[in-house]
């Protein structure tokens, strides 16, 4: 068997071509979503990510606020830039591009943004909407990886499915949501033992462990998905995933490509949520609900 191939980059042109009309529709009413994206400091990785995020937006018509901070900015000066953004009716998202410098709380500033604005989804607020299954905005890349299941048809209730990695980013919440969806949910880490005897046992297979060749045809069941959410620079400088696409895609039933599966997703799901949280905002100043502008609440999310 030979993998059918689940295309992250067609699937996001297909997303982004459905955005025209939503923004269109904002803008008719007044509102041009906003996006914001905070730098601090002059990490060459980052500033690839944030430059890929900012020209995203503009190309689906999202209005975006660059704010990039010298590397020795202040964590109150970090603080009071959030709380700016927040008050901005013009911003509707705000994302602050990790890592951050060492003498900077990344967890205090991740909490410092507004959960209406959230659209990383890594406030502990959304973070435990995920837990009971209604968070504001899922955080981007699993939630790319969520879609891209999606396209292959698979319902995956009382699928095995298991996880590799276990960070707060991508492994968790994405064993969060295929939890919520009635899967049967392994998560696998660094200190798992054997890691293959969990692995075979996958009807899907979702791999982010940020390590190249780490999955081999041997641990994959036939016929199982496998998503590889890994992006390894290699010393020759290819990009290359955690699966040895080459010989899993002979035993897998459908696979993402490094690059073109998952990468893609991750930004196209961060302007899905920037526009979310415009809609949002604006329902909330055309109904009562405007009151909860500033206060978390569970209902009506
Ligand atoms: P991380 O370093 O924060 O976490 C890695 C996880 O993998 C940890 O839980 C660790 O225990 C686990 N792990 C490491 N080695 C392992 C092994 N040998 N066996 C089993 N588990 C192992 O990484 P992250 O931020 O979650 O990213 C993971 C990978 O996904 C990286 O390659 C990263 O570049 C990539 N990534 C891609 C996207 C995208 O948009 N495609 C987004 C985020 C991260």
């Amino acid at each position: 068997m030979t993998a059918q191939i689940i295309d992250g980059k067609a699937l996001s042109k297909q997303l982004r071509e459905g955005f025209k009309a939503r923004v269109g529709a904002l803008v008719a009413q007044g509102v041009t979503p906003g996006l914001a994206v905070i730098l601090v400091g002059d990490n060459p990785a980052s500033r690839v990510y944030v430059g890929n995020k900012v020209k995203a937006c503009e190309e689906c018509g999202v209005r975006s606020f660059h704010i990039a901070l010298p590397g020795d900015t202040l964590e109150s000066e970090v603080l009071a830039t959030i709380a700016r953004l927040n008050a901005d009716p013009a911003v509707h998202g705000i994302l602050i591009q990790l890592p951050l410098p060492p003498h900077i709380d990344g967890r205090k500033v991740l909490e410092a943004i507004s959960v209406h604005k959230d659209v990383d989804g890594f406030h502990l607020y959304n973070v435990g909407g995920l837990v009971v299954g209604n968070t504001i905005f899922p955080p981007c890349t699993p939630y790319g990886v969520q879609l891209l299941l999606d396209t292959t048809g698979t319902d995956v209730a009382g699928k095995n499915v298991v996880v590799v990695g276990a960070s707060n980013i991508v492994g968790k919440p994405m064993a969060l949501m295929l939890l919520q969806r009635e899967a049967t949910v392994t998560i696998c880490h660094a200190k798992t033992r054997d890691l293959a005897q969990h692995t075979i046992l996958a009807d899907i297979l979702i791999v982010a462990a940020g390590k190249p060749g780490l999955i081999v045809p041997q641990m994959v069941k036939q016929g199982a998905i496998v998503i590889d959410v890994g992006i390894n620079r290699l010393a020759d400088g290819r990009i290359v995933g955690d699966v040895d696409f080459d010989g899993v895609k002979e035993k897998a039933s459908w696979i993402t490509p490094v690059p073109g599966g998952v990468g893609p997703m991750t930004v196209t799901m961060l302007i899905e949520n920037t526009l979310r949280s415009a809609e949002r905002a604006l329902r909330m100043r055309q109904t009562d609900d405007y009151q909860d502008w500033e206060a978390p609440v569970l209902k009506g999310h």
